[in-house]
């Protein structure tokens, strides 16, 4: 029997994209329809995706709901089947999926993803134009009231499954918004929706999700305890049994060295020695001199303090001291934008540092670099380690959540065996990271032994393969039950 799932989430590649939930998103609804599934993707029509609106059937219509009218567009666009939500008062706005143009969250954030919600679990208990899920996933706090809507209906609804993709991200609103989003107020108890006096639509979900899904095995265990959980550990322990942790891949089409479009030169395993003409185009790109024999570190990041970066500025001077270059793409915090910044004037030929959002320029510094840094204080599963391992870039990760799973640490053991695939140091602190560094650039020094490793992280399995299985598995078990 094909299983027909409904994904219901704020972001989904190449659509609408603002990190790690987008890829995934995106990539999982393309590999499931391999594995005799149909995946349904419901998404915003925001502004910046307007055009799928074009020759897309309207299949569903809403009429006024959260202060306007609302219709769902089907459309199949780059391989993907999407329900688009039209709702023109909530989406149709300039700036980013989440911000305002000051850089401020949409102030009626609790409506526009109320409503990504409510529309899930509609689609899910009615269907749309003949076609009705036989399990509904819902992706983050943005899409956290879907378990909760299809609670509060009378009719039977399909089983329901939540996946965390960063428990940093709640989704907390003012108790005088239940009214507004629709939710039954019997709910605002403290197995309910309710979070220390207001609403969280991620701990709803986690209450009434059937199944819990995170998006590491190693994350999975972190996020019971009070270190990671961020005020949720209590109620994932008591929904241990539910939960499961289901590594992340990225999308091998995209990201493949072998036809990148974005990069200067395509490049295989067995074409390594190609590699290098993106190294001299990166090091063009930014102004920096070499000859492309110092070893490149990376960072491709949101600039928040989850991923470490301030401890990075503190280590960075060292291995730049030692003749390492440094090339940064990224946007955030505002004290980081200008520590990096700093940081590219001190040393003009040898860092090189692009604020913004840059998918080309990503590819481009994925394939130019030798390493990449992930420095995360957590980090769910991660996906510039999985790209960086695909091109032959080698990560020099913290040990934690996803990062701990898909690297191995090049220690003597690792490289005694020929296993390794990168570096991963503990704890978060400069000095620790400093010393990952530094290996980094000791085993840069051994060529042969450097380009053991680049073949090893370039074998290693970054695609969906092993984990669709699993997802595959836990939807087919809640559609029998
Ligand atoms: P998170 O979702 O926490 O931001 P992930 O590692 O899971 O982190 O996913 C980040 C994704 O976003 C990767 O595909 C990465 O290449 C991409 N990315 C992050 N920052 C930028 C940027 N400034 N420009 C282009 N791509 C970026």
């Amino acid at each position: 029997m094909t299983l027909k799932i409904l994904a219901v989430a704020s972001e989904c590649a190449p659509f609408a994209k603002t990190g790690g939930l987008a890829d995934v998103v995106g990539a999982l609804a393309k590999v499931l329809g391999d594995h005799d599934s149909e995946c349904r993707v419901l998404l915003p029509l925001y502004r910046s995706v307007v055009h799928l609106a074009e020759d897309a059937d309207t299949v569903l219509d809403l009429g006024p709901r959260f202060g306007g009218p609302v219709r769902i567009l089907s459309k199949r666009a780059e391989g993907i089947d999407l329900l688009l939500i039209d709702a023109p008062h909530l989406y149709d706005r300039p700036a980013q999926i989440y911000l305002d143009d000051t850089g401020r969250d949409w102030v009626d954030n609790h409506l526009r993803f109320g409503l990504l919600c409510w529309a899930g679990a509609v689609i899910g208990r009615d269907g749309v134009d003949g076609w009705r899920p036989d399990v509904v996933h819902a992706h983050d706090w943005q899409a956290g009231l879907v378990p909760v809507f299809l609670s509060q209906f009378d009719e039977e609804t399909p089983p329901c499954v939540l996946t965390i993709h960063n428990i940093a991200f709640q989704g907390i609103f003012q108790p005088s918004t239940m009214g507004a989003l629709g939710l039954n107020p019997a709910g605002f108890t403290q197995d309910g929706f309710e979070y220390f006096g207001n609403i969280s639509f991620l701990k709803g979900g986690l209450v009434q999700a059937d199944e819990i899904t995170t998006v590491s095995p190693t994350y999975a265990r972190e996020l019971m305890t009070s270190e990671f959980g961020m005020g949720l550990e209590g109620v994932l322990r008591s929904r241990r049994d539910d939960l499961s942790g289901i590594l992340n891949g990225i999308d091998t089409e995209i990201w493949d060295p072998g036809s990148d479009p974005a990069l200067a030169q395509t490049y295989t395993s067995r074409t390594l020695k190609r590699k290098a003409a993106n190294k001299s185009a990166l090091l063009e790109r930014f102004g920096l001199s070499g000859d492309g024999s110092e070893p490149l570190f990376s960072v491709i990041s949101r600039l928040s303090e989850q991923k470490g970066l301030d401890i990075a500025l503190q280590a960075l001077p060292d291995a730049i001291e030692r003749g390492a270059r440094f090339v940064l793409l990224g946007s955030g915090s505002a004290e980081l934008e200008k520590g990096f910044a700093e940081l590219a004037q001190r040393y003009p030929d040898r860092v090189g540092v692009e604020i913004g959002f840059d998918e080309d320029l990503a590819h481009l510094i994925q394939a130019g670099a030798d390493a990449t840094l992930v420095p995360s204080r957590f980090e769910p599963c991660g996906l510039t380690q999985l790209c960086a391992m695909r091109y032959g870039t080698l990560p020099v990760v913290s040990k934690t959540g996803g990062l701990a799973d898909t690297v191995i640490d090049a220690n003597e053991a690792a490289l005694a065996a020929g296993c390794a695939t990168g570096f991963q140091f503990a704890p978060v602190t400069a000095e620790k990271l400093s010393d990952a560094l530094s290996r980094a650039m000791d085993l840069y020094a051994d060529r042969s032994a450097w380009q053991k490793q680049m073949r090893n992280a370039m074998k290693h399995p970054v695609g969906w393969d092993s984990s669709v299985a699993k997802v595959v598995s836990l939807y087919r078990g809640l559609a029998g039950s």
